[in-house]
């Protein structure tokens, strides 16, 4: 197990065929203003790749454009909504197929209202991860140790709680709902991109 940092793209060849975990680190929450700085994705293999893009960055990435928008691949995050609108604000591609855990999550777990990664690692997969890096400057030329573990552990675990989710789904009768809100996401991503970020259009009300 161990954790990779790359500069602008990820290498060919270092991910196994399949489903890969995916998530992104950025200067903040507005997706146009606040630029993407790192991705992070695992194979579900054991180890961690994150790539970092510099400022000024042209985000040509070519090896982790080609994964991303690989139809055959499974997309896996938490809270892809965010994500999807980074990817492809940045790099141009629409990272899908989609499975997200904090959807999956809130379609099974409704006996809470704590959908947050580390609260689905824990009750899950019985582990613990740190958030404390959250809110950290990802625009630095220098990860930390700390910011490089924080950001592989956001990905670490998101293979083991699909599987899981999966089977809760199945039980609940809940795995068709899911997959359409799946399929529905990258189109979520771009209403918050095209200016929709706060406004529901599912909603009656107007405001
Ligand atoms: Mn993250």
């Amino acid at each position: 197990m161990a954790v990779h940092l790359h500069e602008e793209d990820l290498p060919e060849g270092v991910l196994a065929l399949g489903a890969v975990a995916v998530d992104t680190e950025t200067m903040g929450l507005v997706t146009p203003r606040d630029r993407l700085c790192l991705v992070q994705i695992s194979d579900g293999q054991g180890d961690e790749h994150l790539v970092r893009f510099g400022a000024g960055s042209t985000f040509a990435a070519p090896n982790l454009r080609a994964v991303l928008s690989d139809p055959a691949r499974v997309k896996i995050y938490h809270f892809a909504r965010f994500d999807l609108a980074a990817i492809e604000h940045y790099l141009g591609v629409v990272a899908a197929p989609v499975f997200c855990t904090k959807i999956a999550s809130k379609l099974v777990r409704t006996y809470t209202d704590r959908h947050g990664l580390k609260d689905l690692v824990r009750e899950i997969l019985a582990k613990e991860i740190s958030k404390q890096q959250q809110s950290s400057d990802w625009g630095s030329s220098e990860l930390n140790e700390a910011q490089r573990e924080y950001a592989a552990s956001d990905v670490r675990y998101l293979h083991a709680l699909r599987d899981e989710l999966i089977i809760r789904l199945e039980r609940e009768g809940r795995t068709e709902l899911a997959r359409a809100c799946f399929e529905f996401l990258p189109a979520r991503a771009r209403l918050d991109l095209a200016g929709w970020p706060v406004h529901d259009i599912f909603s009656h009300t107007s405001a």
